[in-house]
């Protein structure tokens, strides 16, 4: 019955879509496409869900009839953010078990509160998420969580577009279901992998059937890697190889795979993450915030390795801030190396969008501004004091100066889903009584070690 009420309600957004021409003009344009092109007074052309032109006004289509134009008064059009690593339901549990290095943190914190969680928790949960995320300019999101169709369910009211997998089930029947009933449902916005978590919490054979499974549906593999040095020194006292050999040796990276982290990275890790084009998605927040140290982005970078950008779970980051996130990830990379001209603004905004896509195997859907794109797109006012006097390129000033409230728009697939603060899709007084009585009960008693 649920699918039934989704496939209605996506019926209506793609209509909506469908009728809806945009032509935004006068914006500073960041494309993010693979010569990195900007436009100053550029324009964007939108029909339905699709971008069909980007530039400074030649060659754009002639006889294009908008239904509403807008005069972006000097502001920032680009793609919206990807966030390549994500569970967005874990809103719930936001800060939970803080000053805790990962092993703890986990076992003795998140894996046991995450016992009372009820499929309802994970839909309130993601609302929220996905209302942080429209607001701060996220289009999509890699997830990975518990009750998938919940999660599925949100992605499908809200417009928002995301890529989801169960963290722990290796059920077989089950990841099939979860494919055949959402994989490119809601007009293509959601998209399903095989989730495996860690090789911490799996055994090899678990491992490797994950994988078969991930290889007999089709789909990729999205997976926590080497995060901590406790990772890989088990991995190599148990297993005689880092976490990296070990997963090419069970045939998981005969699949296409997100290595979520990648912070302690050993001889020959680097060679083997080429070989098997393994995509990384860079969590500098959450590796700082549980104390597992700073990734070498920099040198898988040059290593020619996809690397993408994401916030992991808000329990260890606290936020879903994408913008926030990309200036630490810059930030850390310079000083980290001693090198300022390491990951500058625009490659470092191209890891947060364009990169991030690819990484998750949506590089030719998202990720850049151009025709034959979907329109994710975001627009982000430079009016604010602290981005005075406007000698900076538009993208130092919005990585180093700006923050989440400049964004003033977010549109997802042509639709837009946020705009001046105001959420369009998501009824946020409904979703926050939701979300507090599950809180509610899932804290009842304090909450587990709480
Ligand atoms: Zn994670």
């Amino acid at each position: 019955l649920f699918h039934l009420f989704d496939k209605i309600l996506i019926g209506d957004l793609s209509q909506e879509s469908l009728m809806m021409k945009y032509l935004f003009y006068n914006a500073f344009i960041l494309s993010m496409d693979s010569a990195l092109s900007c436009y100053d007074k550029g324009i964007v052309q939108i029909d339905g869900s699709e971008i069909i032109y980007v530039g400074n006004g030649a060659c754009a289509p002639p006889k294009f009839n908008p239904d509403r134009i807008v005069d972006c008064q000097g502001d920032i059009l680009m793609p919206g953010f990807v966030n390549a690593h994500a569970h967005t339901a874990m809103t719930l549990f936001r800060g939970y078990g803080s000053g805790k290095n990962l092993q703890d943190w986990l076992y003795n914190y998140i894996f046991p509160i995450e016992e009372k969680l009820l499929p309802e928790d994970v839909y309130f949960g993601s609302m929220i998420g996905i209302a942080e995320m429209l607001l701060s300019g996220t289009t999509c999101f890699n997830d990975m969580y518990n009750f998938e169709p919940e999660t599925a369910k949100a992605l499908a009211e809200s417009g928002m577009r995301g890529r989801l997998c169960s963290i722990h089930t290796l059920d077989e029947a089950y990841a099939a279901r979860l494919v055949r009933d959402w994989d490119g449902a809601a007009e293509g916005r959601i998209r399903i992998c095989m989730g495996l978590h860690s090789i911490y919490t799996k055994t090899g054979p678990e491992l490797r059937r994950g994988g078969e499974i991930a290889n007999r549906l089709g789909v990729g593999v999205h997976i926590h890697v080497s995060e901590t040095t406790k990772e890989v020194e088990d991995c190599l006292a148990q297993n005689g190889c880092t976490p990296f050999a070990y997963l090419a040796q069970l045939g998981v990276l005969d699949n296409p795979v997100v290595a979520a982290h990648c912070v302690d990275l050993r001889p020959g890790d680097l060679e083997l993450m080429k070989r098997y084009s393994v995509a990384v998605a860079h969590c500098p927040s959450s590796n700082l915030k549980l104390g597992s140290g700073i990734s070498p982005v920099a040198k898988m970078r040059d290593s020619g390795i996809t690397v993408g950008l994401g916030t992991d779970g808000v329990a260890s980051n606290n936020n879903v801030d994408m913008l926030e996130e990309a200036s630490l990830a810059s930030l850390l990379s310079k000083g980290f190396l001693k090198r300022p001209e390491v990951m500058d603004a625009m490659e470092t905004l191209a890891m947060a969008t364009r990169d991030s896509a690819t990484a998750i195997g949506l590089g030719d859907c998202i990720g850049t501004l151009a025709p034959g794109k979907r329109a994710d797109m975001i627009r982000v006012s430079r009016q604010g004091l602290y981005y005075m006097p406007y000698i900076a390129q538009p993208e130092h000033q919005l990585l180093y100066s700006g923050n989440r409230n400049d964004i003033r728009m977010t549109m997802v697939d042509g639709n837009i889903l946020a705009e001046d603060g105001e959420l369009k899709t998501i009824d946020l007084d409904y979703i926050l009584s939701g979300y507090k009585k599950c809180i509610e009960r899932l804290y009842a008693g304090g909450g587990v070690n709480g």
